[in-house]
């Protein structure tokens, strides 16, 4: 029986593991949850699942989740080191990390101090503080299993031994971007997208944050500097390519010619299964891909011009730590700011790239550091987006 920590129980990843879960009652037990603000869900979970220890942010949230279970069993917990406890004790085996944002970056720093085995979702831990969770998985032998279905495709096709090092053969790794809801729109149509439209993605059902990432191609940047972490090549062996059918998930292609690729239905549930289970398989009730039917699988280059994001994020990686905590704080803002109201879909790209360049290059060097530079940035976005002249939009 695998013990699981799940934080971010009530958000679309956080769901989709719980539906593997429920196939699976015999392999594994969740232990431990956390949710935001969500309580009513949250009280839900626990009333089904029945974990030990549910984490909440404050001490009100509490209070609501308790009033929810007044006949359940559960340890609820807020506070500042509520979830890094949570994914440090003794009876977690294993963590998925599913919030998003910046906000999931000291617990999943946390779970991959303790040595637990880590299933990642969140992505923006990688692309803000990389070098300080790996190094951190290294140091406490810590496994990381991607469940972002690039990256856990790419996982799936290399070889197992890390580092790669020349004798693996890997040319270059080739992410796979679906090209999102606008792929085929003008500037003047991306100009006057909605929130709505943005959040209504083609193939995938996302959280709101990563479906406007999808559509400004920024979550593909966000990749790029995941893989980049989680496979330790050099940023020029690292490409994209736009699939817009989402079947193919990634490639690998290696020195020999060959190329690897993993295909399947668009669902998170089978990247989650394969985490959850790994070197094992089990079944994670995603309806197979009918692959006689498959029309066609086709590949085009990404469009940098009407998607600027993709570029700031290679920009980003090639400038150091420091940018890329600037970049992803800026683009949560921006992202944010966007989703109510407060900004024009084209003005995303151009709040980062402002927001980068009026912040000096500057050494982060802990979780410290990255966190004060993560909020000061957030000022000179939120500062950016209130004197919206100087983005031209
Ligand atoms: P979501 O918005 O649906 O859910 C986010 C979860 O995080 C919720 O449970 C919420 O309660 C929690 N949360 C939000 N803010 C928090 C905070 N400040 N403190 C603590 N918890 C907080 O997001 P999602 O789409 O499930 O994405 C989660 C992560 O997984 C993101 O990093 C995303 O990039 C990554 N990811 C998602 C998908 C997908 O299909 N949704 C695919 C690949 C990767
Ligand atoms: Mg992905």
């Amino acid at each position: 029986m695998q013990r699981i920590a799940l934080m971010g129980a009530t958000g679309s990843i956080g769901q989709s593991t719980l539906k593997v879960l429920r196939l699976h009652p015999e392999k594994y037990q969740l232990f431990g949850v956390s949710a935001h603000r969500n309580i009513a869900l949250l009280a839900q979970i626990c009333v089904e699942f029945r974990p030990k220890i549910a984490v909440v942010a404050d001490a009100d949230a509490a209070q609501e989740l308790r009033a929810l279970l007044p006949d359940i069993q559960v340890e609820i917990w807020h506070g500042a080191s509520a979830l890094n406890d949570l994914v440090s004790a003794d009876s977690v085996d294993a963590v998925v990390a599913a919030i998003v944002g910046a906000a999931g970056l000291a617990s999943t720093l946390a779970a991959a101090t303790a040595g637990k085995r880590l299933l990642l979702a969140n992505k923006e831990a990688l692309v803000i503080a990389g070098s300080l969770v790996m190094s951190a998985a290294i140091a406490s032998g810590a496994q990381i299993i991607p469940i972002d279905s690039e990256h856990n495709a790419l996982f799936q096709c290399l070889p197992p031994a890390r580092p790669l090092d020349a004798t693996s053969g890997v040319a270059k790794l080739w992410l796979t971007a679906s090209g999102g809801p606008f792929r085929n729109h003008s500037l003047a149509e991306l100009a006057a997208v909605t929130p709505e439209q943005a959040c209504a993605h083609p193939n995938w059902q996302m959280g709101r944050k990563i479906s406007v990432d999808s559509a400004t191609l920024m979550n593909k940047g966000l990749e790029v500097i995941e893989a980049y972490w989680l496979f330790g090549l050099p940023l020029h062996q690292i490409e994209v390519v736009v699939h817009p059918q989402s079947i193919v998930h990634s490639l690998v292609e290696y020195v020999d010619g060959s190329f690897l690729a993993q295909l399947g239905s668009p669902d998170m549930c089978t990247p989650i299964a394969h985490a959850l289970a790994y070197p094992s398989r089990i079944a994670s009730g995603v309806k197979p891909l009918n692959i006689s039917q498959l029309k066609s699988l086709s590949f085009e280059t990404p469009d940098a011009v009407r998607f600027p994001c993709l570029n700031l994020a290679y920009d980003a990686l090639a400038s150091g730590p420091s940018a890329l905590v600037v970049l992803n704080a800026a683009n949560e803002v921006a992202v944010d700011a966007f989703l109510n109201g407060a900004l024009t879909f084209s003005a995303i790209p151009k709040l980062i790239n402002e927001c980068l360049r009026q912040t000096p290059i500057q050494s982060v060097h802990n979780l410290d550091e990255i966190l004060t530079l993560d909020a000061l940035a957030r000022i000179s976005a939120s500062t950016l987006i209130t004197t919206q002249q100087q983005l031209e939009i």
